[in-house]
């Protein structure tokens, strides 16, 4: 379960984001940012929808490392990976990032990190899946049996995770949970609907299976048994805000 998902798809970044969610996160974003923040470095940008609108009242830098990803951003950009970003030190007032870190091989989170650290004269702003339970969210490709994240997310954090990263330079001034609340599976119960009853999530469209590069994932079907699971799940499965955020000022 640790091969990479191919982000730098076309059809993945023209229609990101239908229902404007992200869109309406970025109002949420800019209620954190301190008032004496001018530039901003948005790191692992995307398509740009978040740094698009920030654009209109910062002087906003997205780096990604999809090129396809970033002919959608607006301003100024730079395609880069995250743990090696050719800005100078303490270039940016504000280095942001917007669900990027859970994507990242444990090697290159904590370059990535380092690089934060680097970069920012003052503030790291962090916002990533709230404790997010990833197997709630597991697939598995009907061609070769491989089961994986669709959307590739390879960690879970909670904000002493977020704090650990940071905390020997950086104080957390400002931290919330966001978004709408998503019900996450009870493991035991996750286990048999996908063990037992053979019934896994049932993804979007736009994927591609990273061991196999099948692309046809049809609806999954249920049975009695995934059924229960699930009737079960909505009496004791856990609902929590999908959105974890977390501001940090250098010390
Ligand atoms: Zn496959």
């Amino acid at each position: 379960m640790n091969k990479v998902v191919n982000l730098n798809r076309k059809e993945i970044w023209e229609n990101y984001d239908p229902a404007d969610i992200i869109k309406n996160k970025a109002i949420t974003i800019k209620n954190y940012i301190p008032k004496e923040v001018k530039s901003i470095l948005d790191v692992g940008c995307g398509n740009g929808i978040i740094t698009n609108s920030l654009n209109e009242e910062y002087d906003v830098t997205g780096a990604d490392l999809s090129d396809i990803a970033l002919s959608y951003v607006k301003g100024k950009k730079i395609m880069c990976s995250c743990d090696s970003i050719p800005v100078a030190n303490e270039s940016f007032d504000m280095v942001f990032s917007s669900e990027m870190l859970e994507h990242l091989p444990d090697e290159v989170l904590s370059k990535a990190i380092e690089e934060f650290k680097r970069i920012t004269k003052q503030y790291i702003f962090i916002t990533v899946p709230n404790h997010e339970h990833l197997a709630t969210s597991y697939v598995k490709c009907r061609k070769c049996g491989y089961v994986f994240h669709p959307f590739g997310h390879m960690h879970s954090f909670k904000l002493e995770d977020l704090n650990n990263f940071f905390k020997s330079d950086f104080n957390i001034i400002k931290s919330g949970v966001h978004g709408l609340k998503k019900r996450y599976y009870n493991p035991l119960l996750l286990s048999i609907k996908n063990n037992i009853a053979d019934r896994w999530f049932d993804v979007q469209s736009n994927v591609i299976c990273p061991n196999c590069n099948n692309n046809h994932f049809p609806k999954e079907k249920g049975n009695l048994i995934s059924k229960a699971c699930n009737l079960t799940n909505r009496l004791i499965g856990t609902k929590r805000e999908y959105w974890l955020f977390a501001l940090f000022k250098r010390k």
